[in-house]
C-alpha cells in the first residue's frame, strides 16, 4: 500500500457516498429510488450563458492561461453586481478574486488563515466542507452552535471565552445549508464586532444569496459597517444559475485575505478556463430573471413538500430561501436510523442531519431537486412508511 497522509485518512467517511452505494444496490434490485439527498439543482443552465461559452470557446486567445486572480471582465462583473444589488463598492483589482467554485475558495481560505493548531469556528449544523477544510489545513474546528429555537441564528453567547481567544477564523452561511435559515443585517453587524474584538477572519458563505423568495432579499455581509476590515464573502453561480458543474464562483472583501488567498491559489491552480469566466460574467450582468424563474419552481416544490410533511405529522415553517427543508425526525429515531428506514422501505433518499454536525442528529434534510410529480410520489411513499409504523 502506498503511503497516505494522516490528514487524509483521518477525515470522517463521506456520508453522502455511503448513501450513493446503497442507492446503486437498490437500483440493481429494480427499486425506483427517488433521491432527495442531492444538494444541487436539477434544472439546466440558462441558454444565454451557454451561448456565451460557445462563442468564447472558439477564440484561440481564450485557450491560454487566465490571469491568476481571474480575468478582468469577470471581476468587473462581480463588482458591478455588488454595486447594483447591495450598494457595495468593490475594487475589482484588490477586492475580487475568481474561484473554481466557492468550495475551492473555502478550502484554500482555511490554508490561507490557519497556522497548525489554530481554532476555527464552524456552524453546527453546517456545510461539512468547513470542517474538512479546517482539518486539512491543520486547524482545529470548534462549533459555533446555531439556535434551533431562534431560526438557527448563531448562538455567539454559547462560545466559551477561551475558544474566542484561540479562534482565528469563523464561518457563517446564510441562507444556510442545511437549515434554510436566513438572517437580517443585524446578525452580520454582531459577527463583525465579534470578529474585530477577537481578531478573527470572518468568512461568509453566500452560495444561496440569490435563492430567496417571498420578497426577502438576503443581505451581503459587506453591507455592514467595518466588514471590509475583517470579512470575505464567498459567492457561487452554482445554485443560482444551475451551473454546479461549470465551477465558477468568487471571493470578495478584505484586501489582505483576498491577497493571501490569491497567493495560495497561484501556487495551486491558475484560475478557471476563460470561456467559463466570461460566461459567468454574462450571468452576473443579466437581469436575474432566469434565477427568479428557478426560484419560483423551488418555492412551488417547497410548498408541496411542506404540505406533504405536515400530513405525516412533521411540521416545518416555510423558509425564506434555499431549496432545502430541514425537518425533525419522528420520535424514536436517530437521523441515521430514520434515513436508512426511509431508503429501505420507501426507496427515498433523504440526508441524515448528523452529516452536518452533532446537533443535526434529530433532523433530516430534504433537497427539492426533483420535479413536483416525483416529490409527490416521494411524499406518498413516506406516508405508506408512516402508516406502517403507527
Ligand atoms: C453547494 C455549496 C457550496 C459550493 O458551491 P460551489 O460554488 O459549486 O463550489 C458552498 N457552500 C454551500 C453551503 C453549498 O451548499
Amino acid at each position: 500500500m502506498p503511503p497516505i497522509a494522516d490528514r487524509v485518512t483521518s477525515l470522517p467517511p463521506y456520508l453522502f457516498s455511503i448513501f450513493q452505494q446503497k442507492k446503486r444496490e437498490l437500483e440493481a434490485k429494480g427499486v425506483d429510488v427517488i433521491d432527495l439527498g442531492i444538494g444541487a439543482p436539477d434544472l439546466p443552465t440558462p441558454s444565454f450563458i451557454i451561448d456565451r461559452l460557445a462563442a468564447e470557446v472558439q477564440k484561440p486567445e481564450n485557450h491560454l492561461y487566465s490571469s491568476y486572480n481571474g480575468c478582468r471582465e469577470f471581476r468587473q462583473a462581480v463588482a458591478d453586481f455588488y454595486k447594483k444589488t447591495y450598494q457595495v463598492e468593490l475594487d475589482p483589482e484588490a477586492e475580487v478574486l475568481a474561484l473554481i467554485g466557492s468550495k475551492e475558495g473555502i478550502a484554500h481560505m482555511a490554508m490561507t488563515v490557519l497556522n497548525p493548531g489554530d481554532t476555527a469556528l464552524i456552524p453546527d449544523p453546517g456545510y461539512p466542507v468547513y470542517r474538512s477544510a479546517v482539518h486539512l489545513a491543520g486547524g482545529k474546528p470548534a462549533y459555533l452552535p446555531l439556535d434551533a429555537d431562534n431560526g438557527y441564528q448563531p448562538a455567539f453567547h454559547k462560545v466559551a471565552e477561551d475558544t474566542w481567544d484561540a479562534a482565528t477564523m469563523m464561518f457563517l452561511n446564510y441562507p444556510g445549508n442545511p437549515t434554510a435559515a436566513t438572517v437580517d443585517d443585524s446578525t452580520f453587524d454582531q459577527a463583525i464586532s465579534l470578529a474585530r474584538k477577537h481578531k478573527l477572519a470572518l468568512l461568509h458563505d453566500a452560495a444561496y444569496s440569490a435563492v430567496t423568495f417571498g420578497g426577502y432579499q438576503a443581505p451581503s455581509i459587506l453591507q455592514s459597517d467595518g466588514a471590509k476590515e475583517v470579512a470575505v464573502e464567498f459567492g457561487s453561480l452554482s445554485k443560482s444559475f444551475n451551473m454546479t458543474g461549470w465551477r465558477i464562483g468568487y471571493a470578495v472583501g478584505n484586501k489582505e485575505l483576498i491577497k493571501g488567498l490569491s497567493i495560495v491559489k497561484s501556487n495551486t491552480d491558475t484560475s478557471q478556463f476563460l470561456p467559463v469566466q466570461k460566461a459567468g460574467a454574462t450571468a452576473l450582468r443579466s437581469d436575474f430573471s432566469a434565477v427568479k424563474r428557478n426560484v419560483a419552481i423551488y418555492e412551488k416544490r417547497m410548498t408541496i413538500m411542506l404540505d406533504a410533511l405536515r400530513s405525516l405529522g412533521i411540521e416545518v415553517s416555510k423558509p425564506r430561501g434555499t431549496f432545502f427543508i430541514w425537518a425533525p425526525v419522528p420520535s424514536g429515531f436517530t437521523s441515521a436510523s430514520f434515513a436508512e428506514k426511509v431508503l429501505e422501505e420507501a426507496g427515498v433518499i433523504i440526508t441524515p442531519g448528523i452529516a452536518f454536525g452533532p446537533s443535526g442528529d434529530d433532523y433530516f434534510r430534504v433537497s427539492l431537486s426533483v420535479d413536483t410529480k416525483r416529490l409527490q410520489e416521494a411524499a406518498a411513499r413516506m406516508k405508506v412508511w408512516n402508516s406502517k409504523e403507527s
